[in-house]
């Protein structure tokens, strides 16, 4: 078993085998600085805007979750001259906020292995036009580079914690590590102004299902947002099936029953993300007014708001989590490409975007047909 607190991907024993966070804010994505004038807004065919991009700069974690990389498999990842430089990153960055994005959040694998982090965050805080700068961690890392990732402009970290009880969380996450140094984490992060931290809670039934009461109370008694996420059939290696799905209303109901909540107003009638907040009054509980949500990615599916785009650590453009073609930057970007052609293959590309996996999902469940569609791996494409 490899050391998960290694900071070093390369000296990893290399036996490898989305959130969705909800919905992004609706489109108003527009040409922006793009050069491709004010009148064309860049939207798909499905009329959605380009408001969001998630980057992984890194295919390799340092766990392996059973529901994103399971421990049983050798996994190949890419070698170190194949990710994307950070100069790269954030030329393409730029040109995506030319094209509407206002938020970027950085993921991986995990994304606190890729060494000298800050420096990118740096130079993403730095691009006009970014509003939001976040990063998705499992948070083994997080206790020593909260705050330098804060100091280079970092301004919100997800940490991702299944278990409060460290022989089931080091059951899930695979290789065996405790809780304590994450919650260690999320402290830091905390004092680093990183805050609200939101935790994200992969709930799988009859794994995790019977915490969910104790998740919420420990880590809103921490002042954490927590998010629970239906268990995804993301990649093809997890095992999905339906009988493991908690869905998102038996999530709230069942959080509810032990800590009072009332629904917050949704942002859109098509908002899935089912937001509640405390009402306190739970000795040693969460503070009234704190947020609390579960995502319903598999039950009331958003496709009709995803606004989200992906860049892979190769730099390959996904325009869905489930897509399996990315489209490749990277060639174009090393092969002397000017900014202009590069932004109009992601503008070609958005607009030919038709993507509604989850819905389609959706459909194919409530019919009973059972397609399997080769898919991107989670860990190669992030969260
Ligand atoms: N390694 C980082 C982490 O775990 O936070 C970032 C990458 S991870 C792929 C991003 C998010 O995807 C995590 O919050 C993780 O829990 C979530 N995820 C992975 N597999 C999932 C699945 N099968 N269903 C739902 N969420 C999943
Ligand atoms: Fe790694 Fe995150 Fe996937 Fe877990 S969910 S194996 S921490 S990339
Ligand atoms: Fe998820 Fe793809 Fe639907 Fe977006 S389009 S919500 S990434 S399934």
């Amino acid at each position: 078993m490899h050391d998960p607190t290694s900071d070093d991907p390369e000296g990893m024993t290399i036996r490898e085998r989305s959130q969705h966070s909800g919905p992004a804010p609706a489109g108003t994505a527009s040409a922006g600085r793009s050069g491709l004038g004010a009148e064309e807004p860049l939207v798909d065919r499905l009329g959605r805007g380009l408001d969001d991009l998630r980057i992984s700069v890194i295919d390799r974690c340092n766990y392996r979750c059973t529901f994103c990389m399971p421990a049983d498999r050798d996994y190949q990842f890419l070698p170190r001259e194949e990710l994307l430089t950070f100069e790269e990153i954030a030329r393409l960055a730029g040109l995506f906020v030319g094209l509407g994005v206002h938020k970027i959040r950085l993921t991986g694998g995990e994304p606190l292995l890729r060494k000298d982090l800050p420096a990118l965050v740096e130079m993403l805080a730095s691009i006009d036009g970014v509003e939001d700068l976040a990063l998705t961690t499992n948070g083994v890392l997080l206790e020593r580079m909260a705050e330098p990732l804060a100091a280079a402009g970092l301004r919100r970290v997800t940490v991702s914690l299944e278990s409060l009880r460290d022989d089931r969380y080091g059951a899930i996450n695979g290789v065996g590590h405790p809780v304590a140094p994450i919650l260690r984490g999320i402290e830091a992060a905390q004092r680093a102004g990183l805050e609200p931290v939101k935790v994200n809670v992969v709930v799988q039934r009859g794994v995790n299902d019977d915490e969910v009461v104790d998740l919420a109370r420990e880590l809103g008694r921490r002042r954490c947002v927590v998010r629970f996420i239906e268990f995804m059939d993301v990649g093809t290696l997890n095992d999905w099936g339906e009988a493991k799905v908690l869905s998102a209303r038996e999530i709230v109901q069942r959080v509810a029953a032990g800590l009072p909540l009332t629904p917050r107003a949704r942002r859109r009638a098509s908002d899935t993300a089912l937001r509640h907040e405390y009402l306190g009054g739970t000795p040693d509980g969460p503070p009234a007014g704190l947020e609390v949500g579960a995502i319903a990615s598999i039950t009331e599916p958003f496709c009709g708001d995803c606004t989200r785009a992906r860049l892979t650590s190769e730099g390959a453009l996904h325009t869905c989590l489930f897509s399996h073609a990315g489209l490749d930057l990277k060639a174009p970007l090393r092969g002397g490409a000017t900014d202009a052609q590069i932004e109009r293959l992601i503008a070609d590309r958005w607009r030919r975007r038709a993507d509604r996996y989850s819905e389609e999902r959706a459909e194919r469940m409530a019919s009973g047909s059972r397609v399997a569609e080769p898919k991107i791996e989670m860990y190669r494409i992030g969260g």
